[in-house]
């Protein structure tokens, strides 16, 4: 951790005081987020059929029921979060556009299609386009066949489902260990990212978006400070202890803006956090795809933003709708780069703002990016910790 720090102090200075930092550092950082995206896909699908084999599937099945409720209540809260810590800051006011900014809206899934889509037409074509969703959905059934194999009362389809599952279990430990291996280059990887992101900034958006920026951070550290705790005293975990454990993640997440990049670390993250490997490898990589706190909440702080710009007042019949809808929206946001962007144009347009006030804010967007997927990430871990505070209570009551 001290060296993860070491790289993002020095890449901030690096970045804030040299001038030509994007060209010269920019590579070190694509290198990073090269590894961990070319380690993620093989870590989920392997680690996974690894997990399912390790449990059994009335287990599976009562952690999913446990998780999703979680993901959907928190991420509701964090809309309503954003909108009542907007309304009360006011980031708009003061703030002016001009009408010819254009923006071109890419597409995105809705919440259904992210449902349909998991299941795979082509599984080489998912693999390649490292479609998180449907890479689970496919080690998940991997996972049982072999599990029903080994399971078999044929003597042969136990043998072959042993032997399957020794080579799945061997290949994963060599993943594990490219992953130690990417993790001693982070350091160097997040010091690049930092000083390139922040050589390339711009201050002038900066300054006159600052209040929008203020209040993204400030509503973060409301999940981080008030919303999380309370919910993890709730389930009995202890806050100060999981938050020690989990930073390094958090770090990877402010600094590579990508919630399916962090993954990696995240897995990591909630070893140390003593989350049970099952219930992390099977709700995290979920999470990183539809559980977005930091997302929700950047999507009411922007409603508010936009109709502070444009000077038209929300109804409470508005409010509410706002959060239905960017509930689903947080949800079918990827975890990458940039998607809430996305997500913001798609709320917009449900609710009849200006999508040109999107364009206004990508300027700064990687700013406000950055403590938005580490409250992304950190919910997701917030989410298993909970789920595996509420097993543990389940296991020892059947035990009694
Ligand atoms: N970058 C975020 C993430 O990866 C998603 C977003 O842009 O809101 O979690």
């Amino acid at each position: 951790m001290l060296k993860i720090t070491s790289g993002f102090i020095l890449g901030l200075i690096f970045g804030l005081t040299l001038e030509t930092t994007n060209e010269v550092f920019a590579p070190l950082g694509v290198i990073f987020m090269n590894l961990l995206k070319m380690i993620v896909i093989p870590l989920i699908f392997l680690s996974l059929i690894v997990a399912v084999n390790h449990s059994n599937p009335a287990d599976l099945g009562r952690i999913g029921v446990k998780v999703f409720p979680i993901y959907v209540i928190t991420t509701a809260i964090s809309v309503a979060i954003g909108l009542i810590i907007a309304t009360l800051l006011q980031p708009g006011k003061g703030v002016t556009f001009s009408n010819d900014i254009t923006l071109t809206i890419p597409e995105r899934q809705g919440f259904l299609d992210t449902i349909i889509n998991m299941v795979p037409t082509n599984i080489f074509k998912a693999f390649a386009d490292g479609h998180i969703l449907s890479v689970v959905f496919m080690a998940i059934i991997t996972g049982l066949a072999i599990l029903y194999m080994t399971h078999s009362t044929d003597n042969k389809q136990q043998k072959m489902g042993n032997t399957l599952m020794t080579f799945v279990e061997a290949a994963n430990e060599a993943t594990l260990k490219i992953l130690n291996g990417i993790l001693e280059y982070a350091p160097i990887g997040i010091f690049g990212i930092t000083a390139a992101t922040i050589g390339a900034q711009g201050i002038d958006t900066v300054i006159a978006l600052g209040k929008f920026i203020v209040t993204s951070y400030l509503g973060v550290i409301l999940l981080l400070v008030v919303f999380y705790p309370l919910i993890l005293k709730l389930w009995g975990g202890k806050v100060i202890q999981f938050y020690k454990d989990i930073k390094e993640s958090m770090l990877t997440a402010f600094v590579t803006c990508s919630s399916l990049g962090t993954l990696p670390i995240t897995l990591k993250a909630a070893k140390t956090a003593g989350i049970d490997d099952r219930i992390a490898k099977l709700t995290l990589p979920i999470g990183a795809t539809v559980n977005m706190n930091g997302t929700a909440l950047r999507l009411g702080i922007a409603v508010i933003f936009a109709s502070e710009i444009i000077g038209v007042s929300l109804s409470p019949v508005d409010l509410v709708s706002i959060v239905v809808i960017g509930t689903l929206a947080a949800v079918g946001t990827a975890g990458v780069p940039g998607a809430g962007l996305i997500a913001m144009a798609a709320v917009f347009t449900q609710a009849g703002l200006p999508i040109e006030i999107v364009a206004l804010t990508a300027g700064i967007n990687i700013l406000v990016d950055m403590i938005f997927t580490l409250g992304n990430v950190t919910g997701d871990l917030v989410a298993a910790k909970m789920v595996d505070l509420s097993e543990r209570r389940y296991l020892a009551k059947q035990k009694q």
